[in-house]
């Protein structure tokens, strides 16, 4: 029940089990009463009798710094405020961001797979998206290529070494030095992008 007594805001919410009163002041500076169903005669006694208590608790509320936490995204590499990239405006929660992530890598790292299956004469028969806590992609015996969402979150060399790993898996199933030969022959820079990724993270390896 919202009241107002002596010029402040109250919210009373009423518990028949309360023995006692009970006062706080929320940080949008509303007074929070906390009774049983007091007469509101004996509510204003005691609002009144605690008026300047209230206003030091309100001075203090207003004296605290206002805290504006800056949005970011880390999107390929750079961390961004989420003013500068596009339809972010409506990302609040975590699952929001998984959300983007994964869009943007089903349409980023899909086409960069389609480049590269192209360029190396490779097909594969799926390629599935979700987030993973330990690796950046995979790929199965039944060509089924699988990319953690979260790998947009790299540099844009680190995501085509990680989608060439994997369309290399396609002709070697293994991590063999025929392996990153294969991976090298596609990508020249392999090695030093092997390297940096591992510094990254132990996911890949
Ligand atoms: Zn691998």
């Amino acid at each position: 029940m919202r009241l107002t007594i002596c010029g402040f805001e109250v919210d009373h919410q009423i518990n028949s089990r309360l023995k006692h009163a009970y006062l706080r002041v929320g940080d949008d500076g509303l007074v929070q009463l906390r009774s049983s169903n007091l007469p509101l005669s004996d509510i204003e006694q005691f609002i009144s009798s605690k008026q300047s208590w209230i206003l030091k608790e309100i001075q203090k509320i207003e004296a605290k710094p206002t805290i504006t936490i800056a949005k970011n995204i880390l999107l390929f590499a750079n961390m961004l405020n989420l003013d500068q990239v596009r339809d972010t405006s409506s990302l609040e929660s975590r699952k929001d961001y998984d959300r983007y992530y994964a869009h943007t890598a089903q349409n980023y790292v899909k086409a960069r797979v389609e480049l590269f299956a192209k360029q190396m004469n490779l097909s594969y028969s799926q390629i599935k998206f979700r987030k993973m806590k330990r690796r950046w992609g995979s790929c199965s015996s039944h060509a089924v290529l699988s990319f953690n969402t979260l790998i947009v979150q790299l540099d844009k060399e680190l995501i085509d070494y990680i989608v060439v790993h994997e369309l290399s898996h396609l002709v070697h199933f293994n991590h063999s030095k025929e392996f990153h030969l294969f991976v090298r022959s596609h990508l020249t820079q392999e090695a030093s992008l092997r390297a940096k990724l591992k510094e990254i993270s132990c996911i890949l390896y």
